[in-house]
């Protein structure tokens, strides 16, 4: 595997998984922390204009046994409603956009 160094993504638009396009508006985000990895209980935060809440359910983690991160983005085009996630998994950290 080639090692990559250096910033990476710096200031390069999101892309619309479904149609393409650039214009993406921020919905939310939730962050998922458990008590301990791969435990069922831990803190999930929602950050949304609605509020802000936290719950200990770990229903949604991208992770299925550590922490996660999932920001929620609207298209202005195509109303498609994509994913930013990052994921971590043992000690890697995955990144994808669904
Ligand atoms: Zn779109």
């Amino acid at each position: 595997m080639t090692k990559q160094t250096g910033s990476f993504f710096k200031n390069a638009p999101l892309v619309c998984p479904n149609c393409g396009d650039e214009y993406l508006r921020y919905q939310g985000v939730e962050v998922y922390c458990r008590d301990k990895e791969g435990g069922d209980l831990g803190s999930m935060t929602r950050v949304s204009g609605g509020g802000t809440s936290i719950t200990r359910g770990m229903e949604g983690n991208p992770s299925k046994r550590g922490d996660g991160v999932v920001i929620t983005f609207a298209c202005e085009t195509c109303d498609y409603k994509s994913k930013m996630v990052i994921a971590q998994e043992g000690g890697q950290a995955f990144f994808s956009m669904e």
